[in-house]
């Protein structure tokens, strides 16, 4: 029997109530899948300040390291909104962890069910068959960590900002490598989005990402996009897209963009996958949903469980290699759905659910 190993970082808020949730789920999973799961539960955010002073304590990043993934609730709150920037549970928490296990990719999918078709912004028929599509953003590189990155005063008074932009061909050949595992375990076709009508790093972006595929897997479907067109082609028709692979900076806008459109961010995961990897050769990761803590429902059993439960499949998929257990749990969530269950955040003036609820029919649909 296989034993997949992680840390639950349930945070703050609404955090540890939905995290119950995935955690009973991966539970009811691993006997249907004969896994079993060894955790430990730790603080991180707020409670990790309040508790151990920091918001990632020591003792948390320790046990983290020990693991081969993370299952990450969300941090922060009115609480510790009055900290120093530096301080602020988020930045603290998240940023650390990143650099520690080197999370270079984040994986955002935008899904949505055809039963919520109604809670995206988008036309009707644009997402009357909902929308499925995979986001692979490029998360360590490009003009937010290329130096130089300074304002100056020139010699006429006057201040000059610079920012820099700078990729290297490894770093485009990991992130792609991984857009083509995932389009592998989808429907075969990556977009790559890029402006190399006007940027030289986009230009070694494109032709690097060229190369990479028909170095791994040539059967691929392949394309290429100006990053100004891919947001406007996004809210045309996002179904266009099965993966879109990105840089740095235009992953940043087009997955907050994907989010909006797919309507709630109680729905939504994410993972971020790092250059570690475990004995299998699967790559270390931190999933979360996509949501913040929720203050304005945290404590009073309402908050929508599908994000962090759908963050306990993209683990199962992305660290443990266990597609059948991780498409398992996207079928239960979206059976849950088709049920008729709304929590608050999905009930468009229907009758709401419960966390719990709506957890138990995940675990009761789980197959
Ligand atoms: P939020 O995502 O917490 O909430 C925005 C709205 O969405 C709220 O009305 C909330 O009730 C709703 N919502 C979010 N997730 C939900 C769920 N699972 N079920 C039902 N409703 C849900 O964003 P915010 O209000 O801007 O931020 C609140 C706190 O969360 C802040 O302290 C912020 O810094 C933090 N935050 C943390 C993360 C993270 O940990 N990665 C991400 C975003 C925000």
């Amino acid at each position: 029997m296989k034993t997949l190993r992680f840390t639950t970082l349930p945070g703050d808020g609404i955090g540890p109530e939905v995290m119950d949730v995935a955690l009973k789920v991966l539970q009811k999973l691993g006997n249907l899948y004969d896994f079993s799961i060894e955790t430990s539960g730790h603080d991180v955010g707020g409670i990790g300040i309040d508790n151990h002073g920091k918001a990632l304590p020591d003792s948390t990043l320790e046990a983290c390291k020990k693991v081969d993934a993370i299952l990450f609730g969300s941090v922060g709150g009115p609480k510790w909104e009055n900290l120093p920037p530096k301080e602020q549970p988020e930045r603290a928490a998240l940023l650390p962890i990143r650099k520690a296990f080197g999370l270079f990719a984040n994986l955002r999918p935008g899904n949505l069910y055809p039963e919520l078709s109604d809670l995206s912004p988008l036309r009707a028929d644009t997402v009357a068959n909902g929308i499925d599509t995979l986001c692979v953003r490029e998360l360590t590189g490009g003009i937010y960590f290329g130096q130089p990155k300074e304002t100056t005063v020139l010699e006429n008074g006057e201040k000059q900002a610079i920012d820099t932009m700078v990729y290297r061909t490894s770093e485009i050949e990991r992130i792609t490598e991984l857009a083509i595992k995932a389009a592998e375990l989808r429907n075969g076709r990556i977009c790559s989005v890029d402006k190399a009508n006007v940027l030289e790093t986009s230009v070694l972006w494109r032709e690097t990402v060229i190369n990479c595929v028909q170095k791994h897997n040539p059967d691929i479907e392949l394309s290429h996009m100006y990053v100004d067109n891919a947001a406007m082609q996004l809210v045309r028709d996002p179904n266009q897209f099965d993966v879109l692979l990105t840089e740095n900076m235009f992953g940043d806008i087009l997955s907050d963009e994907l989010a909006v459109i797919c309507g709630s961010l109680g729905m939504l995961a994410s993972a971020s996958l790092g250059t570690q990897k475990n004995d299998a050769g699967l790559p270390f990761g931190l999933y979360e949903p996509a949501g913040g803590t929720a203050p304005d429902i945290a404590g009073k059993g309402l908050a929508n469980p599908c994000a962090q439960v759908l963050s306990a499949a993209l683990m199962l998929r992305y660290s443990f290699g266990l597609e059948g257990a991780a498409t398992s749990i996207e079928n239960a969530v979206k059976e849950s759905i088709r049920s008729g269950l709304r929590t608050g955040d999905i009930a468009m003036g229907g009758d709401p659910v419960g966390t719990d609820q709506m957890g138990n029919a995940i675990i009761d649909n789980l197959k």
